[in-house]
């Protein structure tokens, strides 16, 4: 592992450039289309995880702020979901094609305010871009469908209606790409939205509201709140009659709380909650391929993703290999700054997530594990970890239970194919699972055969703009992208036209 890789790559972003940057974020929140300080003068401060110093102070949101900005987007529903589906997706592209004009900002801004490696934060860019082009493809193809009733006395027809103002409440570790695959599918099929980004992360989506501004978005079709206490400011938006939908990314245990809130007034609900993702390497699996895949689905984003592999199940014939090259690729990571374009591994969100992940490990080795890379928490500047490589993780480790969140890859060795499902599916999570293997039938039996809502046969990468993306079990209701993200902000009226 190599430190501060600065040296021997090209250059990181000078001070004036991240200045500039940070010039353009708009430090107050968005409701009703003006740009307005919160109902008390209290900051919260955004900080970089890389080197602990403060980025900027914005207003820091309370309960009434929260209400203003749902009576907005209450207010702008009527017009909005009225316009044209063609005028919704010429808004949406327009976004789209202004914010590839200025990825290279928000990839800093995304590295500044998460540490997420530079390269990494570009490709975050590009993802989240596609949510727009996509959805501005979906807004003028949202069909319904009509024929004859079986009496053949009259004609039925299922038509989609926008649901109504929604509440979007995101996670900071793709602070970007959570909020386009929410906002667009909301925009496009005429619903109006209420923001509210992680307090981790709130920038990216400041920033991302006023090019949406500059799209040609409506006053009160979107609205954004940042606030430090996010319990208190969502609380009573949840539990206010005139919301007709929630739609959150987070933890499951954060997810089920909102759900309670949820209950009471029936709202519809799209939840994308925890994951706990199996990784399998059958004997037969192409090893290159398996390592590269493995190396993407464990350590993009610092192992900080729902979709991270969190359990790596290697067959018995191929484990000794899998573990000398993973070892050996682990080896050549840089580790650095967010924002230095060299960086393989970033920091962690917080201090908090540091000793998670240093817990998870001490407890995995303390029950029998094997410690084969990994040197535990980084001194200095900045909430860094060491990638670590565990071998012999006994089967009832926590680290097998829990989602890690870091860049520690858990190795188990399985002799049978049965015995890689049973322990894939040995968890209440159910989001992705990957499988490496050259024998088409048993690709085909690990997607019937695993319980999750994605799964990548040989590859490591499986998020896609135009794929349903959700969980099973406990990782969650609904899917984002794809033709069904769009049908999420929708609900469908039937009507029977009779003959007489
Ligand atoms: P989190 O649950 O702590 O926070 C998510 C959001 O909920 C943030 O906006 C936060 O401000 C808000 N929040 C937190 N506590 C709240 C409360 N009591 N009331 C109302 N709002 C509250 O999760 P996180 O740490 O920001 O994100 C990491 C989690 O998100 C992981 O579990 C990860 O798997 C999950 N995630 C899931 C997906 C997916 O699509 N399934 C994608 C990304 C992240």
């Amino acid at each position: 592992m190599v430190l501060s890789p600065t040296q021997n790559g090209p250059s990181a972003p000078t001070e004036e450039r991240i200045a500039s940057v940070l010039a353009a974020v708009p430090r107050q929140i968005l409701i009703d289309g003006r740009w307005r300080s919160a109902a008390t003068d209290d900051k919260l401060t955004v900080t970089d995880p890389s080197t602990g110093r403060r980025l900027l102070d914005v207003a820091d949101a309370r309960a009434s702020d929260g209400i203003a900005a749902l009576t907005a987007a209450t207010s702008a529903f009527p017009e909005w979901s009225r316009r044209s589906p063609r005028e919704r997706s010429d808004l949406l592209r327009s976004a789209y094609e202004l914010l590839l004009e200025r990825d290279e900002d928000f990839a800093l801004l995304i590295a500044l305010e998460m540490g997420k490696p530079f390269r990494e934060a570009q490709s975050e860019v590009e993802y989240a871009a596609d949510f727009l082009r996509w959805f501005s493809e979906e807004a003028v193809r949202l069909h319904g469908r009509t024929g004859l009733n079986p009496a053949g006395t009259g004609r039925m027809s299922v038509t989609r209606y926008p649901v109504g103002p929604c509440f979007l409440v995101t996670p900071w570790n793709f602070p970007l790409a959570m909020a386009t695959r929410k906002l667009a599918p909301a925009l496009a099929s005429g619903c109006t939205a209420v923001i509210k980004p992680a307090e981790a992360t709130p920038l990216t989506t400041l920033l991302f509201a006023s090019l949406l501004e500059e799209a040609g978005t409506p006053p009160g079709v979107v609205n954004v709140i940042v606030t430090s206490r996010p319990a208190d400011v969502s609380e009573p938006i949840i539990r206010d009659p005139r919301l007709r939908k929630l739609s959150f990314t987070g933890s499951t245990g954060t997810g089920r709380r909102l759900m309670e809130q949820a209950a009471p007034g029936v709202l519809r609900l799209s939840m994308e909650l925890g994951g706990n993702a199996p990784f399998l390497v059958f004997d037969d699996a192409d090893l290159d391929a398996a390592v590269v895949g493995a190396m993407q689905a464990k350590f993009r984003n610092t192992g900080q993703a729902c979709t991270a592999a969190n359990r790596f199940f290697v067959q018995r014939g191929v484990a000794e290999g899998f573990v000398a090259r993973i070892v050996a690729e682990v080896d050549r990571f840089s580790l650095g700054a967010g924002t230095d374009p060299n960086t393989d591994i970033g920091p962690l969100i917080d201090t908090r997530s540091v000793e998670k992940v240093d817990r998870l490990i001490r407890d995995a080795v303390a029950c029998g594990a094997e410690l084969m890379y990994g040197t535990g928490p980084v001194p200095g500047e900045g909430t860094f970890y060491s990638p670590t490589v565990l071998t012999e993780v006994p089967r009832t480790a926590a680290i097998l239970r829990e989602e890690i969140f870091g860049p520690v890859l858990p190795i188990v060795v399985f002799d049978e194919e049965a015995e890689a499902v049973e322990l894939a599916n040995d968890t209440e999570y159910g989001l992705a699972a990957y499988a490496f293997t050259t024998d088409l039938a048993r690709g085909q039996r690990m997607v019937d055969s695993i319980e999750a809502g994605m799964i990548g046969i040989n590859t490591g990468v499986i998020s896609d703009a135009a794929a349903p993306f959700g969980g099973w079990k406990q990782s969650g209701l609904g899917r984002e992208g794809g033709v069904e993200g769009i049908e999420e902000y929708t609900q469908l009226k039937y009507s029977l036209t009779s003959h007489h």
